[in-house]
């Protein structure tokens, strides 16, 4: 019988072939996946405190060739990733490699990628500490639908006083309209949380890119990044029906008209760089405006009613993808 079980449990065993390589060579990570995305631990910089460091060019670069390798199962990935100022582990029992800044309290991004077994979706929590909630609702995420990655940013988004150049003007740190804060990750491309969206939204170009916002509204505003119609059988149609769906009582619209869609051009996310990345822009994401949708990436406000029903939100999600 232990022969029989060994053959049939081999024969249906999928390859473990690039990062699922690196699953038993990498140190072990001291902490489960989803303490590593507790605010606890990533200790991030408050607003107004000036503690976010922006990091340099080189530090970037690193970072980018630690995940690079990393996809595709090359041990450098740990020492890339140390350059780059990071501590790379895996969890094997978890199916993941982790980055997390060597430094706590830097404000860098952390980075969880499946290594084997992925559901072609990638969650991204650029506003963990604005949005109240998202953090939380990211790390169920990753977890509950078998993601591929979840890139979160580790600093208070109104962290630092400096601005960033990319286009756009909010009030979301001051009473005044200004440009965004350099410690915006939504709106800087020179952050760790905007490197790790360019590798991953490249190496796996099927997945699904889902951006975790929240709003002082209510309901649930969703868009694709752009405000350009679309059709019915769209993703973004889709994930609208099905939060539609999931959410009977609340105000659910859609940045993208469509047939049978409630249409509302409200917080849009079209400044949001990821998603221009994602569009299309890949050179000027700071200033371009996309003029297509990859139906790839999808920009999603919730109210905080909606925030505490994080579970339904992402099945609703789930079901779609
Ligand atoms: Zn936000």
């Amino acid at each position: 019988m232990v022969g029989t079980a060994w053959v049939a449990s081999s024969s249906h065993a999928a390859p473990c072939d690039g990062p699922c390589r690196l699953l038993k060579s990498l140190p072990r990570c001291e902490i489960p996946v989803a303490s590593a995305f507790d605010k606890n631990t990533i200790f991030p910089p408050r607003d107004d405190s000036d503690r976010y460091a922006t990091p340099s060019d080189e530090q970037l670069e690193a970072f980018v060739r630690s995940l690079r390798a990393a996809v595709s199962g090359d041990r450098d990935a740990w020492g890339r990733a140390f350059e780059a100022g990071y501590l790379l582990c895996a969890r094997p029992n978890e199916d993941t490699l982790l980055w997390r800044p060597a430094i706590a309290g830097s404000g860098w991004a952390i980075v969880a990628l499946r290594a084997k077994g992925a559901r072609p979706m990638i969650f991204e929590v650029p506003h963990p500490i604005y949005d109240a909630g998202t953090l939380r609702q990211g790390r169920y995420a990753y977890g509950a639908v078998s993601a591929r990655a979840l890139i979160a940013s580790g600093t208070h988004r109104c962290a630092n006083a400096g601005f960033t150049t990319c286009e756009g003007t909010t009030r979301v740190c001051s009473d005044r309209l200004e440009p965004y804060r350099e410690s915006d990750v939504a709106h800087s491309e020179r952050s760790m949380f905007h490197a790790a969206h360019r590798v991953l939204s490249d190496v796996y170009p099927r997945d699904k890119i889902i951006s975790l916002h929240g709003m002082g509204d209510d309901g649930i505003s969703l868009s694709d990044g752009t405000v350009i119609p679309t059709s019915s059988t769209s993703n973004v149609a889709l994930l609208l029906f099905s939060l539609e769906d999931a959410f009977e009582l609340e105000l659910v619209t859609a940045c993208n008209d469509a047939p049978g869609a409630a249409v509302s051009a409200h917080l849009c996310g079209t400044t949001n760089i990821q998603g221009r990345y994602t569009n299309g822009l890949s050179d000027h994401a700071c200033t371009g405006t996309a003029t297509a949708a990859s139906d790839r990436f999808f920009h999603i406000e919730q109210s905080s009613a909606v925030r505490r029903r994080y579970r339904r939100v992402i099945r609703a999600i789930e079901r779609v993808f």
